[in-house]
């Protein structure tokens, strides 16, 4: 019997993997299709094996409306249970017999998390490829995290099982979700997934209090028409009261997708039209020429909270109060609390 979790007996020794909807059988000894989820005596050989440790800008996740201007230290790990063709970090994600990295304990990450700090607000990404695959890792360094007052945030395709998200969520502070596109055909054929498994992992972590931003990498030829991309935009807009950003990113090509990369005035028209239903909508990956694209005004009045100039975040119209210990962000010009966590 595997040492991880969301494991089920089945007949002549397979194991039935309950983490995310692909529910693999792995024969003894074998491995799904992740790559790194074993049927095997043996500790999980992927427990703790981080292929890149790095500290980056908060709004590089994207994270815009979470901690605006500060840095996070983002472990990224091999394997992941999708198979999208335009991956742009397929060398991680699809072969993880060329991965590099090393093993880390818990402790060791919070440890980083802590020394890396230079604002007072420890955070830990588990982010590049997808960390949801390394479930068991996942879990002990959340709640060591927490536990030592490290904020969690995820960075997930969200293509889990209900009983997986649950307790992930339970020890998230926030995440970026991707929304790939809203065709359960796409998600199913092209991507490996499943779009109802995704929904529901949004719907979880919102219902659940965690800080959501969503992300849609826009990929020619792929989820790029008007009716599709309006239905991710309308799925969105059901969150009524709750702050969730939406970022358009522009794709290049990449592993088995030739598409030419995302036109950036496509990109910028239809996150212009998106913000008349959304009022968080950004874009990612191209330069723009015009400042104030990537700004979050106040839902008031209408003054910048936060200008961004590539992943460069400047909070002047934003002052801070704390209060029993948790902060909060009001509107510098009318006072009024802002949609900044
Ligand atoms: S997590 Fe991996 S082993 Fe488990 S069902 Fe998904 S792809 Fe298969
Ligand atoms: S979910 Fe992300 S990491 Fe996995 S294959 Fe798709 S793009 Fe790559």
């Amino acid at each position: 019997m595997s040492s991880g979790r969301f494991f089920a007996s089945r007949e002549g020794g397979r194991l039935e993997c309950g983490l995310c909807p692909r529910r693999c059988l792995l024969a003894a000894g074998g491995a799904g299709r992740c790559q790194v989820r074993f049927n095997r005596e043996e500790k999980l050989p992927f427990y703790g094996r981080i292929t890149a440790l790095a500290v980056d800008p908060i709004e590089k996740k994207p994270l815009y409306h979470f901690r605006p201007g500060t840095e996070i230290l983002s472990a990224g790990f091999a394997g992941c249970n999708l198979r999208c063709p335009f991956c742009q970090n397929w060398q991680i994600s699809q072969d993880v017999h060329g991965s590099r990295g090393r093993l880390y304990a818990p402790a060791e990450l919070v440890a980083a998390a802590l020394d890396a700090d230079k604002t007072g607000q420890p955070a830990i990404a588990y982010t590049y490829s997808e960390p949801l695959v390394h479930i068991e890792f996942l879990l002990d360094c959340m709640t060591a995290a927490r536990k030592a007052g490290i904020a969690n945030v995820i960075v997930t395709n969200g293509c889990v099982t209900p009983e997986a998200a649950a307790e992930v969520l339970d020890l998230a502070d926030a995440a970026n979700i991707d929304l790939k596109c809203f065709s359960e055909e796409t998600y199913a054929e092209v991507l490996g997934g499943n779009l109802s498994a995704v929904t529901g992992f949004i719907r979880r972590a919102v219902e659940k209090g965690v800080h959501v931003e969503l992300t849609t990498l826009v990929v020619p030829g792929l989820n790029d028409s008007k009716r599709e991309l309006n239905k991710c935009r309308d799925f969105i807009a059901e969150f009524q009261g709750r702050v969730i950003p939406w970022h358009l990113s522009a794709y290049s090509p990449a592993w088995k997708w030739n598409a030419p990369p995302t036109n950036p005035s496509f990109l910028t028209g239809v996150a212009g039209q998106a913000r008349e239903k959304l009022p968080y909508v950004y874009t990612g990956n191209i330069a723009l020429r015009e400042r104030g694209f990537n700004d979050t005004l106040c839902p008031g009045c209408g003054k910048i909270l936060v200008s961004r100039r590539g992943y460069k975040a400047e909070l002047s119209g934003l002052s801070l109060k704390t209060e029993d210990g948790s902060r909060h962000y009001f509107c510098n010009a009318c006072g009024q609390p802002a949609p900044v966590r």
